[in-house]
């Protein structure tokens, strides 16, 4: 049975995308049978994987909102063992088509539960927003992962956040737990960086990764390639950090309750 992390945090520009397209490669790439889908209608995970979806080709709306099967959606990608579930700007109109809908929040559930047995993992890349599709993906999961900027305003946002999770496992999801928090984007010459780093290990003992995301460049060049970093440079700081993370994600679950830390954040 494939486990379903959720990367989320409605804050953009934190690493979700860059976290979702590299730890799904290196998942795959240690003989994980994996998917990466989509969630964001900014589409930034499938043009990032090199993707170049053309009008007609079955996306994650058409699976949510035209009953097309999402095993006939899903496609391979340049990695073997990953495959993608990929989104464009039409995924905005979902959010608008199923506003009044009953069941709206679980439907990206019922639409992957046929997929679970066929991957080892499968990891959903959020919007940046707290809407119905990060909903969608929070009901859909088993653990979130939380991506955070090293920078002064790294917690700035994580109550609501946790909120909402805590919101989401009362009512749509029990089991759902907290997958790990993620130090993204460190720069190591920045003694803010190392401040901003103890403060988040110390707010949330046990739950942050030991592998921390180094600010670097290849990171932010492979995407315009279309490729993960480990195809893109494999021996980079950043290709590096999330074979590890990837290793980390194998053993489980970070934090030993697995509940979120509700209001713990500054
Ligand atoms: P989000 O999905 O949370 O909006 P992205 O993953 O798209 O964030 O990252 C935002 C920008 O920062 C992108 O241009 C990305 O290439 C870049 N980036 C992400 N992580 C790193 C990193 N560790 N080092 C350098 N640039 C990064
Ligand atoms: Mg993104």
């Amino acid at each position: 049975m494939g486990r379903i992390i959720t990367i989320a945090n409605q804050k953009g520009g934190v690493g979700k995308t860059t976290t979702a397209v590299n730890l799904a490669a290196c998942l795959a790439s240690a003989g994980q049978i994996t998917l990466l889908v989509d969630c964001d209608p900014q589409g930034n995970a499938t043009s990032g994987l090199g993707v170049d979806l053309e009008p007609g080709d079955p996306t994650l709306y058409h699976v949510l909102i035209d009953q097309v099967a999402a095993r006939d959606a899903v496609r391979a990608t340049e990695v073997e063992h990953l495959h993608l579930l990929g989104s464009d700007v039409n995924l905005f109109g979902a959010e608008v088509e199923l506003a009044g809908s009953a069941g709206r929040e679980r439907l990206l559930a019922e639409v992957l539960s046929p997929l679970k047995d066929d991957y080892g993992y499968i990891l959903l890349d959020c919007p940046p927003s707290l809407g119905l599709l990060t909903l969608n993906a929070l009901t859909a999961c088993d653990g979130v992962l939380v991506p955070l900027q090293t920078e002064y305003y790294a917690l700035e946002g994580l109550t609501q956040l946790l909120h909402t999770i805590a919101r989401v496992r009362r009512t749509l999801n029990p089991g759902l737990r907290m997958e790990g928090i993620l130090l993204t984007m460190f720069d190591q010459r920045n003694n803010l960086s190392h401040q901003v780093a103890e403060d988040v290990r110390g707010h949330f003992k046990g739950m942050v990764y030991d592998t921390v995301v180094p600010r670097n460049v290849r990171l932010s060049e492979a995407p315009s390639h279309g490729l993960p970093v480990i195809l893109y440079d494999s021996r980079c700081a950043g290709a590096q950090s999330y074979q590890a993370l990837a290793q980390e994600v194998i053993q489980g679950p970070r934090g030993n309750s697995g509940a979120p830390q509700e209001g713990r954040a500054a």
